[in-house]
């Protein structure tokens, strides 16, 4: 199927029908997976398209019971699971892999009805979650041990990767396909059953998602996906002593929570937390350059990505050129539903997003920054964040001190190379950064000093399954994407063959 989107004055009404039409293709589902059994469940909590506020759908409302249930299943799948070649597993991982790629239209229009982001970058977070689950399909194959030279005479050393056992991923709103398919891709790949519980804002692409495991033949426990209230789903996750990991993505503050909840079962915990990116223009480059790599860091997902720049740090010579060509291209962005072809910015997901975006403004204009603002299209609601550009932003300002997480840029002038790497790494998130130089050893220099997680040279894009994501300090523990984000569901086990 392809979709070839609304050109609409009205946003109204337009989620709906998209709906109407995936309902037709049985592509919408308003039941939690757990057990092998779609339930419907006794209560309902209902979705909301972010553009307009209007209900689209209604989902189950699952109870801590309904959690333990799911727990007990994934519990019983795990030893057939792990006990598959790993051939087996990835097979079936492929074929989830596909079938996503097949429905990769119904997915991202569902995507977009519930999460709001634009229709284009909706389709590129399918393949990109697909990607995962091949990427893991192949990697679970490559799950080697290690061999060590013996310190004691007459015996073998060797060391063992195993299934860590039942894994649990709370998910967040931003990426509500690939944020499951990077945990679940590298949790079943290693051999473990895993339990998502979604972001209440985006409950059917996760179902969907699951709905094409089934399809894929993953067997009955391996994956589920219960939805309802965040608190009361994840207390009998943290506390069940079967669940042996969590995998979490989302704010620090309750990544903290989380952390505090395994660790009465000390559970193996990843965290995939808030960022605050440095984004280092220094003024050897060419100013198009440098925008066209802020405009994509700073407006891709309409600023809702943790790998959002959020504080442009540019040097004084390059400033007032950077801030006239970043302004301009700012103000072309075409703020709209993202069902709309034309939209680069679609709403902030949740209200709370947008009111934080508008109180940053705020508080940086009345200390002295400037504000450049994108047009306004014709018909927005309280969730739409024009599209923002503040230069003269000083440390004081609250966008200069915590993440945005939304289409508001800070551009900050900054002198010298020693004062940008202090300036940058003074922050207790340590996801992502960017430096834009032409100079060789200055990158190599920087890249070594900057407190950060991961680091894009001279380029805004990097992140894809073959790389270790994760940040340093309060931005997470552990790492996803990668052979490490396969250790993050492994267990090491040492075994010492004596008297050989
Ligand atoms: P959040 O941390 O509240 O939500 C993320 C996930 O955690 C969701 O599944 C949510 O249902 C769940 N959750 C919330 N409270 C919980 C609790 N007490 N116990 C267990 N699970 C809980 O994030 P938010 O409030 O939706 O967004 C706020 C901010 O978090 C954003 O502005 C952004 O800064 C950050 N965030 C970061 C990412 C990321 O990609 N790292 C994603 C989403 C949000």
């Amino acid at each position: 199927m392809t979709f070839h989107g609304f050109r609409s004055a009205t946003t109204t009404g337009l989620a709906a029908r998209c709906l109407q039409d995936l309902r037709r293709r049985d592509f919408v589902c308003g039941a939690a997976l757990i057990d092998g059994s779609w339930i419907a469940g006794q209560e309902r909590d209902v979705v909301i398209d972010p553009a307009t506020g209007e209900e689209i759908a209604d989902v189950a409302r699952c109870s801590a019971a309904d959690m333990n249930i799911a727990i007990a299943a994934a519990e019983k799948s795990f030893a057939a699971w792990r006990g598959l070649l790993p051939a087996g597993r990835s097979a079936i991982l492929r074929s989830w892999a596909s079938l996503m790629l097949h429905h990769s239209e119904e997915l991202a229009m569902l995507l977009t009805c519930e999460q709001g982001k634009p229709i284009t970058e909706a389709r590129h977070e399918i393949a990109y979650g697909a990607g995962f689950l091949e990427w893991f399909a192949a990697e679970g194959e490559r799950a080697y041990g290690e061999t060590i030279p013996s310190h004691k005479s007459g015996s073998l050393l060797q060391v063992r990767m195993q299934p860590v056992g039942v894994a649990a991923a709370i998910t967040p709103w931003n990426f509500p396909v690939a944020m499951i398919t990077r945990k679940a891709g590298a949790a079943l790949a290693a051999g473990c059953p895993m339990i998502v519980k979604p972001a209440p804002e985006t409950p059917l692409s996760a179902l969907a998602v699951a709905r094409l495991a089934e399809q894929a033949g993953v067997p009955r426990g391996v994956f589920q996906v219960v939805v309802g209230d965040p608190i009361e789903l994840s207390a009998p996750l943290l506390s069940d002593p079967r669940t042996r990991a969590l995998s979490f993505t989302g704010s620090t503050q309750v990544g903290r929570l989380l952390l505090e909840g395994a660790a009465k079962t000390v559970k193996k915990v990843s965290l995939e937390l808030g960022g605050h990116a440095p984004f280092v223009v220094f003024d050897d480059v060419a100013v198009d350059k440098a925008v066209n790599g802020a405009m994509a860091a700073k407006f891709a997902t309409s600023g809702q990505d943790c790998l959002a720049a959020n504080r442009i740090y540019v040097q004084r010579k390059l400033y007032d050129a950077f801030v006239e060509a970043f302004a301009a291209a700012v103000t072309r962005l075409k703020v709209g539903h993202g069902l709309d072809l034309a939209t680069d910015i679609g709403p902030m997901t949740k209200a709370s997003v947008a009111d934080k975006c508008r109180m940053q403004i705020d508080d940086a204009v009345t200390k002295g920054a400037r504000a450049v603002c994108a047009k306004q299209d014709d018909v927005l609601g309280p969730n739409f964040v024009l599209p923002t550009l503040l230069s003269d932003v000083t440390e004081d300002m609250l966008i200069a001190q915590e993440e945005t997480f939304g289409p508001v840029a800070a551009v900050l002038p900054f002198d010298t190379e020693e004062e940008v790497v202090e300036r940058a790494n003074a922050s207790e998130m340590g996801l992502a950064g960017y430096i834009y130089t032409d100079s060789l050893r200055r990158a190599i220099r920087i890249s070594e000093q900057l407190e950060y997680g991961m680091l894009g040279i001279n380029t805004a894009s990097f992140t894809g399954p073959p790389i270790p994501f994760g940040g340093w300090k309060q931005s997470g523990l552990g790492r996803e994407g990668s052979r490490h984000g396969l250790a993050e569901y492994m267990e090491l086990k040492y075994v010492c063959f004596g008297d050989l």
